[in-house]
């Protein structure tokens, strides 16, 4: 299994390069260059579906030491107390848990399974790297947890400064290993990921083989979010069961697609945005706008250039690179473009998208109390207030994506009472934080990462 780029890159990369790489040679995103068929069973025990997934999608180049390892700690963060966290609300209507991991949020599932592959690549061509990236929040925190005290990688995470909740800025500053560092940026999430966009292609540093990214560009990352599908559709016993995802980035969006793509029991996908709802009106009404990002009660899906949606209009093309890249050429440069009628179409054949007000968001926290007595997150209220207007014609799966006490202000607010506060959490106030501030300056950023990598 080899990996190309979305806009035109036909190299011979294996996982382990795609995985170092980050971003494709291209400019674009890699992408499997074909997608495989399964031999296995997609509904069985969560490793051994994982460590099956994971080696038909190469990652055996890695050994299979390894892929187990990577595929026992992915496991580790998603089972609570053994078992696929999913609990059914009412007919026809399940959601599952995603926050079972060291950070509470979904995104450690991916990051537990990079971190042990990122080092095993790294031993293999014994070298070390710098990860740089962008977070909204969650992102660094389960970055920062999971590559902390690695011996090959240097982390380096941008946040929004004073955009991210303190539970989350706690998550990653309260960490003080020597190999991580913590940026906070003067400027929203969207500012912190052109930064890292720079660092990427930034000659000098890529020269040395110094960077790459953990950011949910990185194919890596992806693959760790896929086995999670096919166990909630298999536990849920619902045939061909639709997903709602709370989408900020595109990432877990996506892989649900390729749980589906690879011909997994998975149903039609929903994209619930926010009101950044950059993708939504690409998918709806056919323009693809860059604006500015405003703050939201579900700040990690504070994202008005998605970058996984580069992957979706790559499939949705018919895998046209050529269109692809002239796409986000254009996106690149002038924050704009008009999407053909035929890739509109064909978009909304993958995935559909609708918007979920800040409103919306509290009603559904309370909603969620009031009638499942469930306390649940804003992020996972954006994607139950989605799959709620939508109806309960089809069995829905909506993804719970982190718990509700990483939120507390808005939660509290929309519910009457405060979040209980798990041990994990309450233990981290009044630790001494590390962090470095920084001015939305790509140069500032660059002299930094030189500076931390030397
Ligand atoms: C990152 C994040 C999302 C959005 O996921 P994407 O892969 O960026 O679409 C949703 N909810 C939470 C809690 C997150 O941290």
């Amino acid at each position: 299994m080899n990996y190309v780029g979305t806009r035109g890159f036909a190299g011979d990369k294996t996982f382990a390069g795609a995985l170092l790489d980050g971003l494709a040679p291209d400019g674009g995103l890699y992408v499997p260059a074909e997608w495989p068929t399964p031999g296995f069973d997609l509904a069985g025990d969560y490793g051994t579906l994982t460590e099956n997934l994971l080696t038909l999608f190469g990652v055996d180049v890695l050994g299979t030491d390894a892929v187990k390892a990577a595929a026992a700690r992915t496991k580790a963060a998603f089972l609570n107390d053994g078992k696929v966290p999913l609990t059914q609300l009412a007919d026809n209507l399940w959601m599952l848990e995603l926050w079972h991991g060291p950070t509470l949020a979904f995104k450690d599932m991916a990051m537990q399974m990079m971190a042990p592959l990122t080092d095993a690549a790294l031993k293999q061509r014994n070298e070390t790297l710098t990860l740089v990236t962008a977070t909204s929040g969650d992102t660094g925190a389960a970055a920062v947890r999971a590559f902390a005290g690695s011996e090959r990688v240097r982390l380096v995470v941008f946040h929004p400064l004073g955009r991210v909740s303190p539970v989350q800025r706690l998550q990653m500053t309260t960490v003080q290993a020597d190999n991580v560092m913590n940026v906070g940026v003067e400027g929203d999430f969207d500012d912190c990921q052109a930064i890292v966009k720079a660092l990427l292609g930034d000659a000098g540093l890529k020269q040395n083989g110094l960077i790459s990214s953990v950011n949910s560009i990185n194919w890596g990352r992806l693959l760790g979010q896929v086995p999670y599908y096919l166990a909630a559709a298999a536990a849920s016993g619902a045939d061909t069961p639709d997903f709602v995802v709370p989408t900020g980035n595109f990432g877990d969006a996506f892989a649900g697609w390729v749980a589906r793509r690879i011909g997994g029991n998975v149903g039609p996908l929903h994209a619930a945005v926010n009101q950044n709802d950059a993708l939504n009106q690409a998918i709806n009404e056919g323009r693809y706008i860059r604006r500015q990002a405003v703050e939201s009660a579900s700040v990690s899906m504070d994202v008005q250039a998605p970058s996984n949606f580069e992957r979706l209009v790559f499939e949705a093309s018919g895998r046209n690179a050529a269109t692809t890249k002239a796409l986000f050429d254009t996106f690149g440069a002038t924050g704009a473009v008009t999407l053909s009628p035929d890739l509109q179409s064909a978009l909304k054949a993958e995935v559909t998208a609708s918007t979920v007000s800040e409103e919306e968001t509290a009603q559904a926290i309370a909603h969620a109390w009031k009638a499942y007595g469930q306390v649940i997150c804003p992020h996972t209220a954006v994607s139950l207030s989605a799959a709620l207007k939508r109806g309960s014609d089809r069995p829905q799966i909506v993804l719970s994506t982190a718990h509700a006490a990483k939120f507390p202000d808005f939660v509290t607010r929309a519910l009457g009472f405060a979040p209980k506060v798990p041990d994990a959490i309450q233990a981290l106030y009044g630790l001494p934080e590390k962090i470095v501030e920084l001015k939305n300056d790509r140069t500032a950023a660059l002299d930094l990462v030189k500076g931390f990598s030397a």
